[in-house]
């Protein structure tokens, strides 16, 4: 592989996916299978440690990087959604409910409680998919 072509694609996972390379092969059906069930920090960790004795270091942040915005399963992209809506959900149920200050009367704030409840839609969207149901078995 030419200089260039490496500095377009430096993830070692995408740049020998495909190639028969069996070790690699093997760290995308464990993120495949594992995402999920698995911790997020705890999959970065293993692949990570495979990848180093194969001499391909890759640093967590790369594997990070290339499990949230590489990898194109659906179960995978899904599973990225669900904690960023989750997040979502914890961050737009707090501001929902306000207190005031002087009297502590807590108010629900409509904005907020209407974006919350969206949100909370799509997250059982989530859970409906082929894809997920699969995760959980
Ligand atoms: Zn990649």
């Amino acid at each position: 592989m030419k200089d260039t072509e490496m500095n377009l694609n430096p993830c070692h996972i995408c740049r020998l996916t495909g190639g028969g390379h069996d070790v690699v092969d093997g760290i995308n059906s464990y993120i495949v299978d594992n995402v999920g069930s698995v911790q997020m920090h705890e999959i970065i960790r293993q692949v990570h440690d495979v990848l180093k004795d194969e001499d391909l270091e890759m640093s967590h942040e790369d594997i990070q990087n290339h499990i949230m915005h590489h990898v194109k399963n659906q179960k995978v992209i899904m599973n990225t959604v669900l904690s960023d809506l989750l997040s979502m959900s914890h961050l737009t149920k707090k501001a929902s409910v306000v207190e005031c200050d002087e009297t502590g009367t807590k108010m629900v704030d409509n904005k907020m409680m209407t974006i919350y409840l969206k949100i909370v839609d799509q997250i059982i969207t989530v859970y409906r998919m082929d894809s997920m149901k699969e995760a959980k078995s």
